[in-house]
Order: structure tokens, then C-alpha cells, then sequence
């Protein structure tokens, strides 16, 4: 595998350009080689600042979006942090790098599989990925100090708001619509949930059930 130096700086210049500031998440971001997660003819843009292609329909995110959502995450390093939407497995190799422990769950279990396989390869041993239907959260390891959902949500699911601590945040997209929704960042507080909006982004829906394949 080459390891493209100017191609990484460049990376790292557009994250802090799109407003990443957060060196615990540069620095993570810096250390995990995304190449390492495409895969044939999408690997020579892995550095490229745009979503790509993985297998069975699904896309892996843009890295300024990986990085918003990370920083407005702000994981801590005795976090245990649940992901919803593992697909190439990119996302939960950062997540590695900032918390003690990440569960990751992904309703492909192609896509399960080879996520597994990459971090293993990388010698991630913190994250579990699980073939499961993301939509209903892991109610046997909860709560959960921090949530990602990395697929487009109707609406904040109950399921996972229930899994949060009290002074947990979830960080997620929803919107009716397949094309734009707007990325939530939900604290749950004593006296319920609190939403501040982060901007607009484009996710795969998140869909219930497990994927065939
Ligand atoms: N975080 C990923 C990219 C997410 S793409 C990465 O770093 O590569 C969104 C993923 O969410 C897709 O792989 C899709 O199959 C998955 N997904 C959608 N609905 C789901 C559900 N209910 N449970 C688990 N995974 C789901």
C-alpha cells in the first residue's frame, strides 16, 4: 500500500479548513490511514475530502463530515460509545483512538465482516463490530456515554435516546428527506433531551432490519 503523504496533508489542511480545531480528533484523524478502508478503483482518492463507494450500496463518509460529528461528539478517553452504521469500519477506527471501548453495529454483514477484518489488520482492539440492526440500539451494554448514528434517522430514535447516560450526547441526522438532514446534537439532561442543530448533511437512511447478503 503507498502511503500518499501530500495527499494526507492536503486531507488534514481541508479538516481544519471546514473547521475541524479539535487535535485529539486531527490527531486520530491523521493516524488512521482511510486508504485503508476503500477498496479498487475508489483507493487513489481516499484522501480526497468527498464520500465513497463501499460494498453492498453504502457509502463511506466524507472525512470534514467524520470530523464534525467526532468533534461535536467530544468523546473522552473512559467513554464507551456506540455506533450505528459501521460500514467500512473508518468511522469506529477513529472513535478507537478517543474512547476505552466502541461497539459498532451494521445491518450488512458483508460489510460487518470486512470492517472487522481491516481493524484487526490495523490491530484496533477496542471496537466490536456486531451484524445487528442498528435501530434498536445494544440495550445489553448500555448506557452508553456517547451514540453516532453515521444513517439518516426519521427521527431521533427512542431506542437509542433510552441507551444514552444522563449527561451522554448522541450526535445524529434526521430529516423526512433522502437528500438533506439536518445533524443533531442531543444531550440527554435530568429533565429530558437537549438539541442544538450542527448544519446540514447527506446520509444513507437508516433503515430497520437486517440488510440481505
Ligand atoms: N460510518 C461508516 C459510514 C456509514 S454509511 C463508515 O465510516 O464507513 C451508513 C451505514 O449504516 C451503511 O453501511 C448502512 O448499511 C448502515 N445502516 C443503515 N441502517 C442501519 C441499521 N438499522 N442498523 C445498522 N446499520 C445500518
Amino acid at each position: 500500500m503507498t502511503f500518499d503523504a501530500e495527499a494526507r496533508m492536503r486531507l488534514l489542511f481541508a479538516l481544519r479548513s471546514n473547521g475541524i480545531t479539535d487535535e485529539r480528533v486531527l490527531n486520530a484523524m491523521e493516524k488512521i490511514d482511510r486508504a485503508r478502508f476503500v477498496r479498487g478503483v475508489f483507493q487513489p482518492r481516499a484522501y480526497d475530502d468527498t464520500p465513497l463507494p463501499i460494498e453492498c450500496g453504502q457509502t463511506i463518509s466524507q472525512p470534514s463530515v467524520v470530523g464534525m460529528m467526532t468533534q461535536a461528539l467530544d468523546v473522552r478517553p473512559r467513554d464507551k460509545v456506540l455506533e450505528i452504521g459501521c460500514g467500512s469500519g473508518y468511522q469506529a477506527a477513529i472513535l478507537s483512538q478517543l474512547a476505552r471501548r466502541v461497539y459498532t453495529l451494521e445491518r450488512y454483514k458483508p460489510l460487518a465482516r470486512s470492517a472487522q477484518t481491516t481493524l484487526q489488520q490495523l490491530d484496533i482492539s477496542n471496537v466490536t463490530v456486531l451484524a445487528a440492526d442498528g435501530a434498536v440500539g445494544l440495550p445489553e451494554q448500555a448506557p452508553f456515554d456517547r451514540i453516532l448514528v453515521t444513517a439518516a434517522a426519521e427521527d431521533v430514535p427512542p431506542a437509542l435516546l433510552a441507551q444514552l447516560r444522563i449527561g451522554g450526547i448522541m450526535v445524529v441526522p434526521v430529516g423526512q428527506s433522502d437528500h438533506v438532514q439536518t445533524l443533531l446534537k442531543v444531550t440527554r439532561t435530568e429533565a429530558g433531551p437537549d438539541y442544538t442543530t450542527l448544519g446540514e448533511v447527506r446520509f444513507v437512511p437508516l433503515v430497520e432490519g437486517m440488510g440481505d447478503g
